[in-house]
């Protein structure tokens, strides 16, 4: 799905996802073509059938051969791990999360993108042995609210909503927007909200969107506090550029708010310098992480928000990103993963190799102490 702005029209068109001659498959020359099929289109009922069941397979080779082709430049993280690894060797890894799908399906209703236990058992465990933060598009109690774990750090409406430990450095604390506050469990916290002052705006632009999209059937609008998501993932597609046009529309009237797409999702966020990127910076200086050469942060995420820390991780922090997708798209991030189940082993192994490593730098120890 990409979206197309000029002055006038919005338009939504499809997926953005590489085409094959970029990846060094033109069109015409892809292993199995429908055109290279043995059947004309003047055959019979059941040889149409067949026919067609041989396109569908052909085109599922076909996406697969272009994702393999993908995955030269964009290796799986898991087939990579060892590699991994050994860059994670005598350092800290400090992990980034996104939540929708990355650590929770994508889903028709985004109300019901739980998180499965199994995955939560995996987060928890990961968050008992790395710094680990989820950074999300949704408001922060609504992620907490799925996520349901307090060993971590959330970071809502794409970073503009941070609650962070309290061992902060100094040029953290002191920053304009940051406030000490406490947590539902009394804890002494930190809150970020770079966009505070948005607050009252943003409210009145949710109304305003379930206005004037309440006759669009299967549009859902959702205040995430310090941004609003017009989801269209069950819109009729020939309505999906009426859903942009008005969204715009209305933003014209905005001139401090803007609007950036995500999968199948329009969402209305502040004009201001702050992304998911910066989200990433701010935590880890607030971890006290940002000032280590020993230190690897991880980002692991599936959308287009996500590659403002994928690109800080690659430019200017050494870290990694991993992008979550089937298809090949162009992303900043160096390793892939298939999907959140992919993610979830993912996961369970950087723990298995922190407890192995663990386990070996106390067999040295005692070693040491025995030579001694
Ligand atoms: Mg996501």
């Amino acid at each position: 799905m990409d979206l197309k702005s000029n002055h006038n029209s919005p338009v939504l068109t499809d997926p953005a996802s590489l085409s094959k001659s970029r990846l060094g498959l033109p069109s015409n020359m892809t292993p199995c073509s429908p055109a290279a099929l043995p059947f004309s289109s003047s055959v019979s009922s059941p040889r149409k059938k067949l026919n067609k069941d041989l396109i569908s397979e052909c085109q599922l080779d076909d996406n697969d051969a272009a994702y393999q082709t993908w995955m030269i430049n964009y290796p799986s993280a898991l087939n990579s791990f060892h590699l991994i690894t050994s860059y994670a060797k005598c350092k800290t890894v400090a992990l980034f999360l996104d939540y929708d799908g990355t650590l929770s399906p994508i889903v028709d209703n985004p109300d019901h993108a739980f998180m499965s236990s199994a995955m939560r058992a995996a987060v928890r465990e990961a968050a008992n042995h790395f710094p680990t933060a989820i950074i999300s598009g949704r408001s922060r109690d609504k992620v907490h609210e799925f996520v349901k774990l307090s060993e971590l750090y959330y970071a809502g409406s794409h970073g503009m909503d941070i609650m962070g430990p309290i061992r902060i450095s100094e040029s953290v604390g002191d920053h304009p927007v940051c406030i000490k506050t406490t947590d539902s469990k009394g804890k002494e916290v930190h809150l970020f909200q770079p966009a505070r002052e948005f607050l009252p705006m943003i409210n009145e632009v949710y109304k305003s969107l379930i206005e004037i999209t309440s006759n669009i059937i299967g549009v859902k609008v959702e205040n995430n506090k310090f941004c609003v998501s017009v989801h269209y993932r069950n819109v009729d597609k020939r309505m999906w550029d009426e859903v942009g046009l008005r969204v715009f529309g209305l933003i014209k009237g905005f001139p401090r708010l803007r609007v950036t797409h995500g999968r199948k999702v329009l969402e209305v966020r502040p004009v201001i310098d702050w992304n998911k990127g910066k989200a990433v910076e701010f935590l880890l200086e607030s971890l006290q992480l940002s000032q280590r050469n020993d230190v690897l942060p991880i980002y692991v995420g599936d959308d287009r928000t996500d590659e403002d820390a994928f690109k800080v991780l690659r430019e200017r922090i050494h870290g990694f990103g991993i992008l979550v997708s089937n298809v090949p798209k162009e992303t900043n991030a160096y390793y892939s993963l298939r999907d959140p189940s992919e993610v979830q082993e993912f996961l369970k192994s950087l723990v298995r190799w922190k407890k192995f490593t663990a386990s070996q730098t106390e067999d040295y120890n005692i070693d040491l102490m025995c030579i001694g």
